[in-house]
């Protein structure tokens, strides 16, 4: 098996995509392009604890398409204590780290691209974002649909960037659902596996082959997903694809 290389990477932006997400824009030092696929992700070396210069490493999937260039976006829930996370919403622009990668299975190759469901909750986005990307800069033409589950309407990351492609791209559907919606949210209501089932259906049939799933959040979420698709609707094994980041 290939040793995933180790290079630097230097922090070139940053914003918050919510209350406790934030996206980091990183390049390569050496300048060479990151070749990676759409739903892989780099291991990033930060310090054990604070100011501690015993490191440890923590997986981030990559967020962005791939477009063979240096840069690459990362997106981090930051969890309270939590030495990785809390690391990256401190890091400074212009600092560098130690990355590995890119690794992971997780990945949709578009010369055997099926219509697809991607079913995400909150981080879990990430690299369905980059396989939505990457198969529109494509013009690859099996239809998409996501779900992506999160708790409030301020929770949902890339919400503006994911209703214009849909609204450019009949091929891409989107369909947010809140676990805590307030009273005014007219869209979708509860958990992703809630309205899985419809969205595959309705992309089965089109006709176009049976939909893979590919799901991808915390393992709760996940494991749920998983025995919807695979216990109630029976599904084989090779159509369900799944990351899980805990
Ligand atoms: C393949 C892979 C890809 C990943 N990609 C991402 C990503 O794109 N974005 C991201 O934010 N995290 C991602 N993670 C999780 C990430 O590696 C760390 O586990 C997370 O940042 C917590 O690390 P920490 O050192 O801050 O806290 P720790 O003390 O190591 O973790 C504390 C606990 O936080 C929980 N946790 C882990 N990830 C999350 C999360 N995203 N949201 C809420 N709770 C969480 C887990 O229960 C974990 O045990 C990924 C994990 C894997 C295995």
């Amino acid at each position: 098996m290939r040793i995933p290389p180790t290079f630097e990477a230097r922090l070139t932006s940053a914003r918050m995509l919510a209350e406790n997400v934030r996206e980091l824009r990183f390049e390569r030092v050496d300048g060479a392009p990151f070749d990676f696929a759409a739903g892989q992700w780099v291991n990033v070396h930060v310090p054990a604890a604070p100011g501690a210069e015993a490191e440890i490493k923590r997986a981030y999937s990559i967020a962005s398409a791939p477009d063979g260039t240096p840069g690459f976006e990362l997106a981090v829930t930051h969890v309270q204590g939590g030495p990785g996370s809390t690391f990256l919403h401190g890091l400074a622009i212009g600092a560098t780290l130690s990355v590995v990668g890119p690794q992971g299975f997780f990945s949709r190759p578009l010369d055997k691209a099926q219509p697809s469901l991607f079913v995400a909750t909150g981080t879990g986005l990430t690299p369905l974002r980059s396989m939505i990307h990457a198969a529109l800069n494509a013009k690859h033409p099996m239809p998409m649909s996501l779900v992506f589950g999160v708790r409030t309407e301020a929770d949902l990351l890339y919400r503006t960037e994911l209703e214009a492609l849909s609204a450019r791209h009949p091929g891409l559907r989107v369909a947010f659902t809140l676990s805590r919606g307030a009273e005014s949210w007219t869209g979708r209501r509860g958990y992703v596996q809630t309205h899985a089932q419809e969205l595959f259906q309705a992309l089965e049939g089109l006709g176009l082959g049976r939909p893979h799933v590919y799901a991808c959040g915390l393992a709760k979420m996940v494991s749920a997903v998983r025995d919807l698709l695979r216990k109630e609707m029976q599904l084989p094994r090779e159509l369900v694809h799944t990351e899980r980041y805990d």
